[in-house]
């Protein structure tokens, strides 16, 4: 598309976007009267008016119900995790049977971790990418360790190339295929919450099925981001977090996947009670029998609350759909790479090629990077700042307007 630098350009093209209305299903965080141009969609989805009401189903129905309320009323908490299963499964490219919400993110890494990290003979490494989030690095780290390896000569590392913000494929390719005798595992990031790269996660599934080795994928920063086709790629398993682009509120319920190929073998697992066999989990016999399917890796008795708050937000994903969504958020975000190029003179760590990024860019900004992030804040641009010199900024398709985006590049401008 061409673009314009102009306030009026960027109405005509609010005018013409199908998903406008959905702006008007959130809050819009508010200072001083006015809101907020919000761009933080990718640490914190802003909340849609339609949790309140929600969540106070829930409490009416365990103020009048108490116990009950496990079997009782419209929707019996006791089922509570099925109804999200539909719209997760559609957002993620799987079948209803792959998904499941549960847990918060690092939990299901290593849960996971426990089923499908299997060292066996020389097949023992697990091939990641360097930088990735803090958590997933702790958490490698550790599971490693508490199965009484060394994460020195466990960890395969890829990092991007010398003086290259970020990774080429071909170099994770190229590393599977280097390690593929001693290589158990490929775990990463679908989407790296740093740079905004969005890996190609059908070829490195491919490349590591073709070597014997299983792979999953963390997908915080992808899960309602861009399409993604868990199933048809045939990744191992995957999990997400439910707060950034999904909207499900601070520390919501995340969820897992994994796939129908391994649903029929008896994987390790570390279970609990709510990952029984359904029709009988209230017989409380001796000998964990699991639930089929992704429901079989449930712990515990499910956060009702927070799933009532999620399965209000999935409702608005699901329904805008990830291909609606994602064609405007191309745009969005081809946008603001425009207007900011138009403004001022500034390097992006997100790749430029459109199918090799999500909706955020990130900027990096060496000299007064901070003062620049604190200018923006105090014109009421609510981005995120990265220790040392980075600036994320991430128009969300659900809630963001072009208008914002201009705004943005207006006040880069004026600076
Ligand atoms: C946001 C994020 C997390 C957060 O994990 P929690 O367990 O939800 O705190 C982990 N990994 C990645 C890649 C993230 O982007």
């Amino acid at each position: 598309m061409h673009f314009e630098n102009s306030l009026t350009f960027a109405r005509q093209l609010d005018q013409s976007d199908p998903l406008r209305s959905y702006r008007d299903r959130f809050y819009i965080p508010e200072r001083n009267g006015k809101p907020l141009t919000y761009f933080c969609g990718n640490s914190l989805g802003l909340q849609p008016k339609t949790v309140r009401h929600a969540l106070d189903q829930e409490l009416a129905v365990w103020q009048q119900h108490g116990v009950d309320g496990w079997f009782e009323g419209e929707n019996p908490w006791l089922t509570i995790h099925q109804r999200c299963k539909k719209p997760l499964a559609q957002i993620v490219g799987a079948k209803p049977s792959e998904v499941c919400p549960m847990n918060n993110l690092t939990v299901n890494m290593h849960l996971l971790l426990t089923s499908f990290y299997q060292p066996r003979g020389n097949r023992t490494k697990i091939l990641t990418i360097g930088g990735d989030f803090p958590s997933d690095q702790y958490a490698l780290e550790t599971h490693v360790q508490s199965r009484g390896l060394k994460p020195d000569e466990i960890l395969i590392e890829v990092f991007p190339r010398t003086n290259e913000y970020t990774w080429r494929t071909a170099d994770i390719l190229d590393a599977i295929e280097q390690h593929k005798d001693s290589l158990a595992l490929v775990l990463m990031s679908g989407l790296h919450y740093y740079t905004g790269q969005v890996f190609d996660m059908a070829a490195i599934a491919q490349k590591a099925h073709k070597a014997g080795v299983l792979v999953g994928f963390d997908l915080a920063h992808a899960v309602g981001n861009i399409p993604l086709q868990l199933h048809d790629w045939g990744v191992d398993f995957a999990f997400w977090c439910s707060y950034k682009y999904l909207n499900s509120g601070p520390g919501g319920v995340s969820g897992l996947y994994v796939h129908e190929k391994h649903h029929e073998t008896a994987l390790p697992r570390l279970a609990g009670w709510w990952g029984y066999d359904e029709s009988r989990r209230f017989e409380m016999t001796k000998g964990f029998v699991p639930m089929p399917g992704a429901d079989g890796w449930q712990l515990s008795t499910p956060t009702v609350l927070a799933m009532a708050v999620h399965h209000a937000a999935l409702q608005i994903t699901a329904e805008a759909g990830m291909k609606a969504l994602r064609q405007k958020s191309e745009l969005l975000t081809g946008f603001l790479e425009f207007v900011l190029n138009e403004t001022a003179d500034l390097t992006f760590m997100t790749p430029a090629n459109e199918a090799e990024r999500g909706c955020q860019l990130s900027l990096l900004i060496p000299k007064n990077g901070k003062s620049t992030f604190n200018y923006l804040a105090e014109q009421g641009i609510i981005g995120d700042w990265r220790e040392p010199d980075c600036i994320r900024l991430a128009p969300a398709p659900l809630y963001n307007t072009f208008e914002e985006v201009w705004q943005v590049g207006e006040i880069f401008r004026t600076k």
